[in-house]
């Protein structure tokens, strides 16, 4: 590397460190570890995420895009266990010391770091394949994460936002977008998601179980069916596509049937997929996003769809696949 290991960190990364004031951080970045205070009757919940380029992303990606993805991504998962967000660790495996990448991709993790209160407390960085991952950590009061497990039968199932943009910004990249409008929403939608932090946090008191949705709907779901399935009882779920909480950008440029497709498989939109028990519905206070009622939690052992009350399949395709316990 032209730059330095250590002139890297302390040009790019120790100025996002030295930002924060955070009361937490006994000793952030420069030393071999960070020191860091839990605070009093809090839990610590921790999570990891890798971006791989020619895996997770194609080769020329911009770095500022990187940074939103890598981040929206990792910060997500606290997101859907109802934390808050505490600290940040980055782990770099770059192929050279690109001054302008470094400088694209640190100065927006440095406005997604203030607009979370999230403080970068270390990292490593090498030479290597370009691979960035990021460790997050938050805080939950002892005993109240949002956990997967936890979904009862009846239960109704919710998602937060729009589903399937992310897909559809990914094929406006890949293919090109059939209209010109909303495409700089679709694309935004891919690149830059948008973690749940405020709600997952009011959720706390008030879902069985959450999760977000990375993989695709069906398959998120599954997890909780699975998690929250017992000897018992095996869980399943029974679907109204027509409930799919679908933007107008993704309707006007893919049509509605690709998008109820990708709202079910597209992934990548880190909404939040929670249950809760039906007689919340009319008492839920002012929720920070809008929430869509998709179904229910039912007891016989799979995902079904229904459109409008009659029982569908997707895209012609069948669900088998989806099948929660195979
Ligand atoms: P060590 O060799 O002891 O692991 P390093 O030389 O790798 O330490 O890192 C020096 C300091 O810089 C450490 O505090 C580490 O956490 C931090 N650091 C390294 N890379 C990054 C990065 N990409 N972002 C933030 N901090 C980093
Ligand atoms: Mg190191």
């Amino acid at each position: 590397m032209s730059l330095g290991e250590f002139e890297l960190i302390k040009r790019y990364f120790a100025p996002l460190a030295e930002a924060s004031s955070d009361a937490s951080v006994a000793l952030g970045v420069g030393d071999d570890c960070a020191i860091l205070n839990c605070p009093e009757g809090q839990q610590l919940v921790v999570s990891i995420d890798s971006l791989v380029e020619g895996t997770h992303f194609l080769p020329d990606t911009p770095a500022d895009q990187l940074a939103s993805r890598l981040f929206g991504a990792a910060v997500s998962d606290l997101a859907a266990m109802g934390a808050t967000p505490a600290w940040i660790t980055l782990a770099l495996s770059l192929p050279e010391a690109s001054e302008s990448w470094l400088e694209a991709f640190s100065t927006r993790l440095a406005t997604l770091c203030q607009q979370y209160q999230i403080s970068l407390i270390g990292g490593d960085t090498t030479r290597g394949p370009l691979s960035l991952t990021a460790q997050v950590h938050g805080f939950v009061p002892v005993g109240k994460a949002l956990k997967r497990a936890g979904a009862q039968v009846g239960d109704l199932i919710c998602v937060s936002g729009k589903l399937g943009d992310s897909r559809g910004g990914l094929e406006g990249l890949l293919n090109g977008f059939p209209e010109a409008e909303g495409t700089e929403y679709l694309n935004q939608r891919f690149f830059a998601p948008t973690p749940r932090i405020e709600l997952g946090q009011v959720l706390r008191d008030i879902a069985t179980a959450a999760i977000d949705v990375s993989d695709g709907l069906l398959s998120d779901l599954a997890h909780i069916l699975k998690a929250s399935s017992t000897g018992q009882q095996t869980l399943g779920a029974r679907l109204q596509v027509e409930a799919l909480p679908l933007s107008t950008e993704l309707v006007s440029n893919f049509g509605e049937e690709k998008a109820r497709q990708w709202a079910l498989t597209g992934g990548e939109d880190f909404e939040l997929c929670f249950t809760l028990p039906a007689e919340q519905l009319p008492q839920l206070p002012n929720l920070p996003e809008p929430i869509a009622v998709i179904g229910k939690i039912t007891d016989d052992a799979d995902i079904r769809l229904f459109d409008r009350g009659q029982a569908c399949e997707l895209g012609g395709a069948g669900y088998d696949h989806f099948k929660t316990h195979s």
